[in-house]
Formats: C-alpha cells, sequence, structure tokens
C-alpha cells in the first residue's frame, strides 16, 4: 500500500509520501536504540514533567490535527477533537501513576524463602515496535506511547499507509516535549518492512493494533523471535438487551456504540441481540434513531456519519450486506451507497441474519448493524459467545442476578452493564479469543513491556 492521503470524503489523493530508505530506518533504529541507553536512567518524575509537556501539546494543536485526521479517515471533526483531548488526558493519566504501577515490591516475610530480602522490580525492555491502525490515527499510537515511555522503553511506530499526517506529527511530538532524541519515532514503510524491523535484535518486543491476518503474521514473526507481542485486534461485540431494559436509553446508546467513527471501531457494538419481549419496539427506535443520523462531509460540524476510510472497505460493506439480503436478510435501515463522492455507505439496520451469511461470523468494519430476536438469555449467551471474536460486549438489563450471570459467562475482555463500551485509560483494554492477546490501559497496560525481575537477597 503507497504511502499517502487520499480524502475518503472525496477520493482524491491529497499527499503522497516517499517511504523510508533502508538506510533511513537503520538510522532510527540506532537513534531509539542511543535514546534508550538515556532514557532508562532518568527518574519518573523526569518522564512525567515531559509526558506533561505532551499532553499540552497536543491541546494547544487540537485544531490541526483533528482537522488532518477527518481529512485523513474521515472521522467527523467534533469526535476527531475529542480522540486528541482523550489523547492529552491518557497522557497526563501515565504520568501521574506510572510510577506507582510499577513500585518495587517487597515479600511480606523472606525467610519463607530463604532470604533476608526478596520481591521485585519492573524494568524496561528497550525498543518496542508499534504497528498501529488508521481508525483512530492519534489515540491508538498515544496509548502504546504514553505507558511505553513512562516505564523507560523507547518506541518506534510503523503507522497504516493511509495516515501519515498523524505519523509524522507522533514523530517529533515527544522530543518537542523534552524525551531524549530518538525516543519516539515514526518509520515510513509499508507492511512488507516490518518483519525486518521485527527481526533486528535491538528491538526487544511489538504491540500491533489491526486486523486477524496482521496480528496472525506478526505474532508468528514474534514467536519465531521469541518476543514479547500485544495483539488489539478484530471484534464483533455483542449488545444483549434484555427486557428488563431502559428501551429509550438503551436504544440512543446503541446508535452510537454501532455509528460512532463511521462504525469503523475495534469495540463497537455489532450485533444487537435482543430478548422477543422487547424486539418490536427495541428495533423500531433503534432504526428510527439510525435512519435520523446526519451523513456527509465529516468536516461539517454538523455531520454524524462520514465516509468509511477506505475504498476497499467501503466495498467490503456492501459486498456483505448483498450477500445477507441474497440469503433473506431484510433491510430495514439503509442498505445503499448515497449519491455523494468519496466513499460512504448508509447507516445500515437489517434483520434475520443466519448463520449462512458473511456477517454472522465476520466483523462488520462500519456503519451496519445486525438485529437479532432471541427467546432467552440463555441464547443471547449462546449467539453472543458463538463467535471467534472476544473482544467486548454490552449487556442492557435493570436486574443485578441476570446482570451477573451475564458478567460471568460473557467470552469477551469486558462487560460493560447498561452502557456501551469505551476505552478509559484508566481501565484495561484487551480482548481473547481470536480479539488478541494482552492488555493495554490501566497498570495492566505499563506492564506488558517491562522485565518483572525477582530480587533475592541472602
Ligand atoms: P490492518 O490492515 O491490519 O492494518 C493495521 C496495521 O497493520 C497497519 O499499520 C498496516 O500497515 C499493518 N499491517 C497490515 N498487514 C500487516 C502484516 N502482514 N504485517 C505487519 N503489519 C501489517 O488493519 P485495518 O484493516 O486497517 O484496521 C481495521 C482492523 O483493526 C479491524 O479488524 C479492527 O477491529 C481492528 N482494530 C482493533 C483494535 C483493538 O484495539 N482491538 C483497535 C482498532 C482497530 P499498512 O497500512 O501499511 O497496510
Amino acid at each position: 500500500m503507497a504511502i499517502a492521503i487520499t480524502n475518503p470524503a472525496t477520493g482524491e489523493v491529497v499527499e503522497t509520501f516517499a517511504p523510508h530508505d533502508d538506510a533511513e530506518v537503520e538510522r532510527r533504529i540506532a537513534a531509539a536504540q542511543s535514546a534508550f541507553e538515556v532514557l532508562k536512567g532518568t527518574t519518573f518524575a523526569q518522564r512525567a514533567e515531559w509526558m506533561r509537556r505532551v499532553a499540552d501539546l497536543l491541546e494547544a494543536d487540537v485544531e490541526l490535527l483533528a482537522r488532518n485526521i477527518t481529512i485523513e479517515m474521515g472521522r467527523p471533526i467534533k469526535q476527531a477533537r475529542a480522540e486528541v483531548l482523550k489523547c492529552a488526558k491518557g497522557a497526563r493519566f501515565y504520568a501521574e501513576h506510572a510510577e506507582a504501577f510499577l513500585a518495587p515490591e517487597q515479600l511480606g516475610d523472606p525467610s519463607k524463602v530463604g532470604a533476608s530480602r526478596a520481591g521485585t522490580r519492573w524494568d524496561p525492555l528497550g525498543i518496542v515496535l508499534a504497528v498501529m491502525p488508521w481508525n483512530y490515527p492519534l489515540w491508538q499510537v498515544l496509548r502504546f506511547a504514553a505507558p511505553a515511555l513512562m516505564a523507560g522503553n523507547v518506541g518506534l511506530l510503523k503507522h497504516a499507509s493511509n495516515v501519515p499526517w498523524s505519523a509524522l506529527y507522533l514523530d517529533t511530538l515527544f522530543e518537542r516535549a523534552g524525551f531524549p532524541a530518538g525516543a519516539f519515532h515514526t518509520l515510513l514503510i509499508p507492511a512488507s518492512g516490518v518483519e525486518r524491523v521485527l527481526r533486528d535484535p535491538r528491538v526487544k518486543a511489538a504491540t500491533l493494533t489491526g486486523s486477524e491476518p496482521a496480528g496472525r503474521s506478526l505474532g508468528s514473526i514474534a514467536g519465531s523471535e521469541v518476543k514479547h507481542v500485544v495483539l488489539e485486534l478484530g471484534g464483533s461485540d455483542p449488545f444483549i438487551v434484555m427486557p428488563s431494559a431502559d428501551l429509550e436509553q438503551a436504544s440512543t446508546v446503541a446508535v452510537t456504540a454501532r455509528n460512532q467513527n463511521n462504525g469503523q471501531s475495534c469495540i463497537a457494538a455489532k450485533r444487537f441481540i435482543v430478548h422477543a419481549d422487547v424486539y418490536d419496539e427495541f428495533l423500531r427506535l433503534f432504526s428510527q434513531k439510525v435512519a435520523a443520523l446526519k451523513v456527509g462531509d465529516p468536516l461539517d460540524e454538523s455531520v454524524d456519519v462520514g465516509p468509511v476510510a477506505t475504498k476497499s472497505g467501503r466495498d467490503e460493506l456492501v459486498e456483505q450486506i448483498q450477500d445477507a439480503v441474497a440469503k433473506g436478510a431484510e433491510v430495514v435501515v439503509g442498505g445503499g451507497v448515497p449519491d455523494l463522492p468519496g466513499w460512504f455507505i448508509e447507516p445500515t439496520v437489517l434483520t434475520g441474519i443466519t448463520p449462512q451469511m458473511r456477517l454472522f461470523a465476520e466483523e462488520a468494519f462500519g456503519p451496519v448493524a445486525s438485529v437479532y430476536r432471541v427467546e432467552s438469555r440463555e441464547e443471547a449467551l449462546a449467539l453472543a459467545n458463538g463467535t471467534t471474536f472476544g473482544l467486548s460486549s454490552a449487556v442492557w438489563s435493570a436486574d443485578e442476578a441476570e446482570q451477573d450471570w451475564f458478567i460471568e459467562r460473557l467470552e469477551a475482555g469486558g462487560v460493560f452493564v447498561n452502557g456501551m463500551t469505551i476505552s478509559y485509560p484508566e481501565l484495561p483494554f484487551g480482548g481473547i479469543k481470536d480479539s488478541g492477546v494482552g492488555r493495554e490501559l490501566a497498570a495492566a497496560g505499563i506492564r506488558e513491556f517491562v522485565n518483572l525481575k525477582t530480587v533475592w537477597r541472602a
């Protein structure tokens, strides 16, 4: 894939970039290694000061960055601004908490292990390679970079080829904030250049957020090199609505959970599993609210849903809808391509999805919702868990015993009750099954790329 910005709202190529050649990649890896030698000797307090400055810079640049995101990948401008501010919040969160998350611990009774003192400490690893997607071009990177740098690691970013403005902003951000030169750099390389970097002995670990095939490829290379990986991959999250749910609120949140970021969120609710007692009413409310979404130019402040980020992504959604309709699914809302330039698709609600249809098993990465009718909580659970994915989930019920029943049994990295899945710096984030391995955010996120060193003294 060429490294280029193509505005998805118009289909026009805005700017193209020459990839870094081998010599430049080598220079950046060497600079990262030198920066690690400096950074690992700094204090948490020093790194926290730089990380707060990162937050300040992001806030100061919010308008420029939001516009870049909107032009690069089509995110509605209001949501793009919120993404930038969330990055600042994430940076401040790790500036404040990293030291406590990585504090050395002493064993209460060291005599049990024949020691005078025994415990653990967390040491940084060195260079971590981050392979990142375009769907949240700043937040996906920041949520890796803030804990990594606060732990004393350094980062090399291979960003998605369609968001080079965001990639190049991040290339200089950390150095501008005071971090040693080389502590965080972008590699402008295609996906085919990742293997060589990952096999470099100076690169100690990797993280990838993206599709399942990319995750499997990176994971197998890392496995052959015995390097630690975190993989944040796709999802087809269930959104379960039980009879006691507040349907007005559930349907409003369902619209956001499916359609925000033009439906291109890994943790978007994608399958709406509704109890028969409230199915008709939920479908009526949900469909009405989806039909009211304003689709159009994402730079327009009043637009709710912009284009899909790539032409291939839009075409894939059209094929998934056509496959379902050909096999008997019903289109309740949307289903078509609006008469606009660029890569738009109408926000869509489908019912009657069966296991023979692609949408039953595949992720729909765009504003396409599948609504299922179930007769019992057991049937809801079986449908929710009957997928290879296990990223997050949502349950709507006013009955606490029923909430607990689902919380215990849902096969997912998260359960959100009477709300939608959101990533918060304060809460761990990640999936199980084919949705990935490892966690980001909170204490768990900063403890992924560190050596938990056992220290025993006679
Ligand atoms: P993608 O094609 O996998 O791209 C993601 C990144 O991986 C890009 O930088 C891409 O580079 C690179 N890449 C692609 N193939 C690779 C390979 N074989 N080896 C190494 N790197 C490779 O993902 P996408 O389709 O653009 O993004 C959407 C997917 O990401 C969805 O499935 C979504 O659910 C998932 N996602 C997951 C999370 C999460 O936290 N779990 C968050 C966001 C998105 P190029 O751009 O150069 O190809």
